[in-house]
């Protein structure tokens, strides 16, 4: 490895020795660069790498809220503003009780090469905090009140709506934070701010959202997936499709591939996952999703209904059926591991399109990478979302409003644009049909030149 790098990842390491997850997406990064590199030695002479790993600004703030019994609470709340040499930092908020600094560095620097691929001006950032939306404080085994969840949000936007706006940085949803959580806290950055603007983004179309925003991210991994099949002169018709996950991401990467003809037999959720060997149809996956969206749901409550579909309880999906085409893991980080991998591999699986970020552990991806296989990783074939984001920032600029098929074809075209950018980043330095290399080198040369031409 080029000592630059090598030197760069000690001293990571060793100041960050208590961040797993953020030192996995960081070695990952880094140990693909080493060609860009060598051939440009300004980055070096710049501390790029050095200045690329230590996010611009960390903000770690107390939220206090009152429960529906009157008792108070206390979460953490966080934003990691990691990189905007090329645009406002933009990225989600998620709510979780897993998330810590480490799960948000992790999603912060990952972000700064997913946006810089979009083509859009966005910066890297990542933010939310470790309240858990689907379990109440005070009732076992039930999730908060919408009036819980709004309290929550309105003092969490009190303390970040100081570090936010349409300049500086626009947060959008991630897990947990859908169109309900965004419009509480846009309700209460505008009383406080005294001002309507685009400072977040995944809005309701009622108060500046765009429409195929909540699809973009699941059809974007399905735009990427077939870019990458035609390179080998394939397409989805006919296609076993397995899918993680059945949130926001799953469910529309669902809905678009069971429209270009592929069988989708999997979703999956923390209570297990689904099978239909024959597919599921459309009507099921809306069945799906008014379950997990509106009626707020499991996954084990659907088999009742869906005669087609086998329940198993707390399982992955991974290694369910005997014959798998194409694998989109869609619902979160280290989902995948090398044991699935194997499986996959062993049953024919031919391309795998992480709509999810980093959900496949490093020696699955060395594993598909060995395989040959079309591996898409997240910051390429899930950066359909952001990039709807930025054209909805682009019309509340305007204070225009564009049409789902304008949207959706800017959307087409710009996963086409990644896949292109990735694939002959990846040739140029020596790795073709590598989308690994292709997109962290793509990514990263955009902001590097970007940090560079701004000086220290
Ligand atoms: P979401 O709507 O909250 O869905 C997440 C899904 O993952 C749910 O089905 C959830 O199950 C499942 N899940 C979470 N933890 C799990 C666990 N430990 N075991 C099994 N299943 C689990 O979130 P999303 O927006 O679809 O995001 C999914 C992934 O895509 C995340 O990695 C996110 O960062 C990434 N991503 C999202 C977007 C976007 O625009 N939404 C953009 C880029 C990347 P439960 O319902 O049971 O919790």
């Amino acid at each position: 490895m080029n000592t630059y790098i090598e030197d760069v990842l000690k001293d990571l390491k060793s100041r960050n020795a208590d961040q797993p997850e953020f030192l996995q997406a960081a070695e990952e990064v880094l140990t693909t660069l080493g060609p860009v590199i060598d051939a440009h030695p300004e980055y070096q002479e710049n501390a790029v790498l050095e200045r690329l790993v230590e996010p611009e600004r960390t903000i770690m703030f107390r939220v206090p809220w009152i429960d529906d019994t009157g008792v108070v609470r206390i979460n953490r709340g966080y934003r990691v503003q990691f990189n905007s040499a090329i645009g406002p930092y933009k990225g989600g908020l998620r709510f979780d009780p897993t998330v810590n600094l480490s799960i948000l560095k992790f999603l912060g620097f990952e972000q700064i090469f997913k946006n810089s691929l979009t083509t859009l001006p966005l910066g890297g950032g990542k933010g939310g905090s470790d309240f858990n939306p689907k379990q109440s404080p005070h009732t076992p085994g039930k999730r908060c009140s919408d009036r819980e969840v709004m309290r929550f949000c309105q003092s969490f936007m009190t303390e970040l709506y100081r570090h936010v706006g349409p300049n500086t940085d626009v947060p959008a949803g991630d897990m947990n934070v859908g169109g309900r959580e965004i419009g509480y806290l846009f309700g209460q950055y505008r009383k406080i701010t005294n001002e309507w603007s685009g400072v977040l983004t995944g809005k309701a179309l009622s108060f500046g959202g765009s429409l195929i925003r909540p699809e973009a991210t699941g059809y974007g991994c399905v735009y990427f997936a077939e870019n990458m099949l035609a390179t080998r002169n394939q397409n989805f018709e006919g296609k076993t499709c397995a899918i993680s996950g059945s949130g926001n991401v799953a469910s529309y990467a669902a809905k678009k591939l069971i429209k270009l003809g592929a069988k989708v037999i999997t979703l999956s959720d923390r209570s297990g996952a689904i099978y239909a060997e024959n597919g599921l149809t459309i009507a099921d996956v809306k069945a799906i999703m008014d379950l997990k969206e509106v009626k707020r749901g499991e996954l084990s409550e659907i088999a009742a209904t869906l005669p087609n579909v086998k329940f198993f309880a707390h399982a992955k999906v991974w290694q369910i059926a005997d014959a798998v085409d194409c694998a989109f893991p869609c619902a979160r980080q280290n989902e995948l591991d090398a044991d699935d991998a194997g499986y996959l591999l062993k049953h024919g699986c031919g391309l795998v399109a992480e709509g999810a970020n980093m959900p496949s552990t490093p020696d699955a991806v060395a594993a598909f990478l060995k395989a040959g296989i079309l591996y898409a990783p997240g910051k390429a074939a899930n950066a359909g979302g952001v990039a709807t984001s930025g054209l909805e920032m682009s019309q509340n600029a305007e204070r225009m409003y564009w049409t789902a098929k304008t949207v959706d074809d800017k959307l087409r075209e710009i996963m086409g644009a990644i896949h292109a950018n990735a694939f002959e980043a990846a040739a140029k330095y020596g790795h073709a049909g590598n989308y690994v290399v292709g997109a962290n080198v793509a990514g990263f040369i955009k902001v590097a030149d970007a940090m560079v031409a701004q000086g220290i």
